[in-house]
């Protein structure tokens, strides 16, 4: 089983909620999405996606994606797609780093896999669990009580994991309004829900310190990526008794060994195009599962086929030490395939169907953009 052909597709998808807002006055209304279909000399086919969360978010960006695939893709024809750590090797051989432009070939290389062994792609990254996953909702920052309606409104879908963005300017209102937004997003909080207070690395230490004491006592939370630096979240993590969870600075293996012999953190976010696809996802859910460090399996955003990939890696990861698994599809207002992955009572289970489980949709995605062979 040889790789006959890589084919790059392009499609952008519109935020659903209008406009996103982050931290330091970023805003997002569409993301680039970049798909990957590898097609093998057998016939099978595998489909793979990177969707960068703007340029803004991590050194990663839409048009990376599709350069650092041409840099890649030629050296990858003739290989055989199941040797996923030898393909991985090759990609590194011809272009260093580019985690985001690569992701979107490992994952196609993994549905092949599970397409040529009848396996569901889960199946093969250790075994599923069985158990549903709990989805978490993405909350931008906004006006407290706005806020508060938001995270009502997905609770009332059946979701029990928020995602609250904070990160306010001096000007916007700073630590109070970011305090007052997380009073507002877990006032109705319910047993069993989880919260991220995620401030994308967009506050000072001396913004997060004044916006924890202004906090009334006793609210359930974990605070993620609070400062944009590594010198920053440590002495934050020293002067706080709140869990700490990277996410921008745990960006693949190395930052993650080291994170954990810093004792930086307390859990990561895994978002697969950001920490290097699936196999590079599952060394790092086991980096993780021996440290004992809790996880989110999530994409920095993306549609269906990224959300196959983050129910896989999700569903094969420890129930104890996975917290969430983000449903981006709820942020993209595309359907760009179909796959049997219902969100029941705020849970999800992986595709039961060999490989990623999905079925693209060839009127969505279009004719390629470039082409392999
Ligand atoms: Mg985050």
């Amino acid at each position: 089983m040889k790789i006959k052909q890589i084919d790059v597709f392009q499609v952008d998808l519109p935020y659903s909620g209008g406009t996103y807002k982050l931290s330091g006055g970023r805003l997002f209304s569409s993301f680039d999405a970049t798909f990957v279909r590898i097609t093998c000399d057998n016939g099978l086919e595998g489909w793979g996606e990177s969707t960068p969360f703007g340029a803004t978010y991590i050194a990663a960006h839409a048009l990376g994606v599709r350069a650092g695939i041409a840099e890649i893709a030629p050296n990858l024809i003739g290989r055989d797609p199941r040797q996923v750590d030898r393909i991985y090797d090759a990609m590194d051989q011809a272009l260093v780093g580019h985690l985001h432009a690569k992701t979107a070939l490992d994952i196609a290389c993994w549905d092949l896999f599970g397409k040529s062994v009848n396996l569901p792609v889960c199946e093969l990254l250790g075994g599923s669990t069985g158990e549903a996953m709990p989805v978490i909702s993405s909350i931008y920052a906004g006006e407290p009580e706005d806020m508060r309606g938001r995270v009502a409104a997905h609770r009332g879908q059946g979701y029990k994991s928020h995602s609250v963005k904070v990160g306010a300017s001096e000007s916007e209102g700073g630590p109070s309004l970011d305090a007052a937004r997380i009073a507002a997003a877990l006032a109705d909080r319910q047993p069993g829900e989880y919260y991220i207070v995620d401030a994308n690395g967009g506050m000072s230490v001396e913004h997060a310190l004044r916006m924890l004491r202004l906090l009334p006592a006793g609210l359930d939370f974990v605070l993620e990526a609070p400062c944009a630096t590594w010198r920053e979240c440590i002495s934050l993590r020293q002067r706080t008794d709140v869990p700490i969870i990277a996410d921008e600075l745990a960006l693949d293996d190395r930052s993650i060994i080291q994170l954990i012999a810093d004792d930086a953190a307390d859990g990561i976010g895994l978002k697969i195009s950001k920490n290097g696809g699936l196999t590079q996802g599952r060394r790092q859910r086991d980096i993780c599962t021996a440290a004992g460090l809790t996880m989110s399996v999530q994409e920095t955003t993306g549609s269906d086929i990224a959300f196959a990939a983050i129910v896989h890696l999700g569903q094969s990861a420890r129930p104890n030490l996975l917290r969430s698994v983000l449903e981006c599809r709820d942020m993209v207002s595309l359907q760009t395939a179909s796959g049997d992955f219902p969100i029941i009572d705020g849970k999800v289970r992986a595709p039961a169907s060999p490989g990623l489980g999905i079925t693209p949709d060839m009127d969505v995605l279009g004719e390629p953009v470039a082409s392999y062979f």
